[in-house]
């Protein structure tokens, strides 16, 4: 190939550059970077959890909270926190509010398994929880895996008790069985998505039985009885206290390297905790933005951005209106001059199962952060397909910054689909375009994410609040 022919290539043909050759220097800066989002990882097993280690890590950077009427200054920092479940954070920018907001929504609810409302029960001598599991999860990826309790209980007597069990090194875990490969003849000929099945999902709690001093009558439902003896003895519950709680089941264990040269991180949850974490770090980093921020750490994603934490709701509309009200700007104006990064995963391409993606629109690891134009399924169906005016302006902060970003589909066409926030906060007459972190194995207890891509999502997080 001649020089000009090499020359030409460089000029007008395009390549996303791998992070480890194009900044060598930064696999220290991601390794330091990553060290905090593991502990976030570790301590936020659920939206509740997130939503509390958020506000703590907020509030340790002088944020206050939220005053609806309040006057605000340029650089003031606060917080709103939505029942316990989601959280706003906002520095205010120089700019009148009517000229935008700059918005980074990520959610911080993951897929697991939530107890039913009856959840306790005996079987021949076992006890078990009976599980609804919350988000689109392959439920055979959950059987024989350490899960450890995570949740609030609210008493007969008003008591609201949070508990967690299985994290602590001494602490118990809970698992779901499976049968064994001699006996799985009959289970083997069931399609994948039926290999354990939703009721099937049971959680072994315990197997010894109350033993009644002063009797040697039969005890019926022993084992579930000296369960429910040993809750009541920690946490002063009864039976019919579970109906008033709300309890997850998620993976035992912690966040960890993976691979020899611990490039990756392995761990559950980082489906979105892994954008919730670095756009709240680009929140805390934003000292003088000429934008007003807004970080949304939001719950209710995985099961369609539902309820009232969920994007859905009005709740950020409502947030937004009072920062518009405080300067006496119009909301509506407010909105149509924002911006919002819709701030998700999306799917690493993955070489053991090449076929279900295209190679030349997927996203890879260590390649930087995924600007997804569109998600949707079935000729971009309940997509948000963002602007090529948007696609130019997100880019261009990108590129101005330095930040290594690629773009990629969920997958090829009609292999699948996925949505996410973006087409809520589409809805309020906002510009949004989906960004995040590539992600191999997403949704299954451990998912991973490259350290690389994590550190540059929160240049370009970061790059977004302080561009002009
Ligand atoms: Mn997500
Ligand atoms: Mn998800």
């Amino acid at each position: 190939m001649s020089e000009k022919t090499k020359e030409l290539q460089k000029k007008l043909l395009w390549e996303f550059p791998h992070i480890g050759k194009k900044y060598p220097d930064h696999r220290e800066k991601a390794e330091d970077f990553c060290q905090g989002y593991k502990e976030y990882l570790d301590h936020g097993k659920t939206e509740r959890e997130c939503a509390a280690i958020s506000v703590r890590m907020l509030e340790e950077a002088g944020y206050r909270p939220f005053e609806p009427g309040k006057a605000y200054a340029p650089g003031d920092k606060v917080y709103w926190v939505n029942r316990k479940k989601a959280v706003i954070a906002t520095t205010f920018g120089r700019k009148p509010i009517e000229e935008g907001v700059r918005i980074n929504g990520a959610h911080i609810d993951s897929p697991r398994l939530d107890l039913k409302p009856v959840p306790l029960y005996e079987k021949n001598d076992i006890a078990y929880f009976k599980t609804h599991y919350y988000g689109g999860l392959r439920k055979y990826q959950w059987g024989t895996i350490p899960l450890a309790l995570h949740g609030v209980i609210i008493r007969e007597d008003g008591a609201e008790i949070t508990v967690s069990v299985g994290e602590e090194k001494g602490e118990p875990a809970f698992c779901v069985t499976d049968l064994l490969p001699h006996l799985s003849a009959e289970q083997n000929k069931r399609p994948l998505s039926e290999g354990i099945k939703g009721e099937e999902l049971n959680i072994l709690i315990g197997s010894m039985p109350f033993m009644d001093d002063e009797s040697d009558e039969k005890i019926k439902d022993a084992v579930k009885l000296q369960v429910m003896a040993l809750l009541n003895e920690k946490y002063g519950i009864t039976e019919k206290d579970f109906i008033r709680a709300e309890i997850e089941m998620v993976p035992a264990f912690h966040a960890r390297d993976i691979g020899f040269d611990r490039s990756l991180i392995g761990a559950y949850g980082q489906d979105d905790r892994v954008c919730a974490y670095t756009a709240l770090k680009a929140e805390i980093a934003a000292v003088s933005p000429a934008y007003t921020t807004v970080t949304v750490l939001t719950d209710k994603e995985e099961i369609g951005s539902e309820g009232n934490t969920g994007l859905n709701s009005d709740y950020l509309g409502h947030y937004i209106s009072w920062l518009a009200k405080a300067q006496d700007a119009d909301v509506k104006k407010v909105l149509i001059n924002s911006i919002c990064l819709s701030s998700d995963v999306n799917a690493a391409y993955d070489p053991t199962f090449s076929s279900v993606y295209e190679p030349g629109n997927s996203c890879y690891i260590n390649k930087g952060c995924v600007l997804t134009k569109y998600t949707g399924a079935r000729g971009k169906s309940a997509s948000n397909d963002a602007s090529a005016e948007l696609m130019a302006k997100v880019i261009k902060i990108m590129d101005d910054a330095g930040v290594c970003w690629q773009t990629g589909e969920l997958g090829a066409v009609d292999a699948g689909g996925g949505g996410t926030i973006a087409k809520y906060v589409a809805s309020m007459n906002v510009d949004v375009v989906d960004l995040g972190v590539p992600i191999l194995s997403m949704h299954a207890p451990f998912e991973l994410a490259s350290k690389l891509d994590v550190y540059h999502t929160y240049l370009a997080f970061k790059a977004f609040y302080e561009a002009e």
